[in-house]
């Protein structure tokens, strides 16, 4: 992803700009999690330049050294099956480039807009939905009145999403920017931030932050993507919980290899709820090139769904739900 404006703050921000803290080397990755290099070899002939490995040191911390099947290692290490060429998996896997109307905004369902808020992200998901995504020209950058304006000028418009990309790679101050002109508008009744950072980096849910969000005159919510329990150790927990004043709830991606396992996803659920969150969606992975070899099926999906909620009180099961380019609101998979 390009580095747009990541982690860079005008010069009046309060907060200073934050260092690239993350590993965006295999070579690295391996190093830090002592693999030796022929088994690394294996795994990644290369380093992927598309879209290259990052992965916030925090993150790396939580992997267990010397397991290749460890299910936070494989959310970001490039492998050479990511290479394959698999009918189905495109560039632009739900469809995102024709519903944008090339102003960093989003308007697919109704009475909610998606605002491209940056393309850049903490870490990289190897399976995610955009990593072909062409953020330069497509993200709010630049544009900020006149979203702001599309969204003024639309009273059926009641939430608006900030997404990207990960909004909270932006420095605080122009985040409070862009959210304190959204709840400018009065017919905006809601304002929801789709983000995997404090569980990618937990100390970016800073003091600052924490006292700005315990202000906000409208209602928040914070949707975070989190795969696998393993993901909310206790730092992670701690800054998850920190935010308990917004309605949190999660998003997850059923993948093959981390999370597609009953006793996974139950814990998944368990331990959202321990800091706060519910469960939101479980996703079928997006058919995006490069990341066939995480897919489940359709079936395969059903039978964890009946066991998981077999298993779990009716509040604590995600909506199996899968993206349709086109339609009108998320497809929901009965089970
Ligand atoms: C997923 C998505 C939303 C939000 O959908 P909800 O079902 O309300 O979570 C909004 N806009 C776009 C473009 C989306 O992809
Ligand atoms: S954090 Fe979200 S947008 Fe960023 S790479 Fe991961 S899945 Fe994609």
């Amino acid at each position: 992803m390009p580095p747009d404006d990541s982690y860079t703050s005008p010069p009046h921000t309060s907060q200073p700009p934050r260092p690239a803290s993350g590993i965006t080397r295999a070579a690295d990755l391996y190093r830090a999690l002592g693999v030796p290099a022929r088994a690394a070899d294996a795994l990644a002939p290369q380093d992927c330049a598309e879209f290259p490995l990052k992965a916030p040191r925090a993150w790396v911390a939580r992997i267990r050294p010397g397991d290749a099947a460890d299910p936070l290692l494989r959310q970001v290490l490039p492998v050479a099956a990511e290479s394959a060429q698999t009918p189905g998996f495109g560039a632009d896997a739900v469809g995102d480039l024709a519903a944008g109307a090339g102003n960093g905004i989003l308007h697919k369902y109704r009475h909610r807009v998606l605002l491209m808020v940056t393309g850049a992200c903490a870490i990289h998901c190897r399976y995610c939905f955009r990593r072909h995504f062409p953020y330069r020209g497509h993200t709010l950058a630049g544009r900020l009145d006149a979203a702001v304006d599309y969204i003024a000028a639309r009273p059926d418009i009641d939430e608006v999403i900030l997404s990207g990309g990960d909004p909270l790679t932006l420095a605080n101050r122009k985040l409070f920017d862009l959210c304190e002109r959204l709840e400018a508008v009065a017919h905006v009744a809601r304002i929801r931030i789709h983000t995997r950072l404090p569980v990618a980096d937990p100390a970016r849910i800073n003091a600052e932050w924490l006292a700005w969000s315990r202000r906000r005159p409208k209602p928040y919510l914070m949707v975070l993507h989190i795969n696998h329990p393993a993901e909310l150790d206790c730092d992670a927990g701690r800054a998850v919980a920190a935010m308990r004043h917004w309605t949190l709830l999660n998003q997850a991606v059923l993948l093959k290899g981390v999370n597609d396992d009953a006793d996974t996803l139950v814990r998944l659920s368990r331990r959202c709820f321990e800091v706060g969150v519910l469960p939101y969606y479980l996703h079928l992975l997006d058919r995006v090139r490069g990341a066939a070899h995480f897919e489940v099926d359709e079936a395969a999906a059903r039978r964890l769904m009946r066991e998981v909620a077999a298993r779990l009180p009716g509040y604590l099961v995600p909506k199996l739900a899968r993206e349709t380019a086109g339609a009108a609101a998320k497809d929901l998979i009965a089970y």
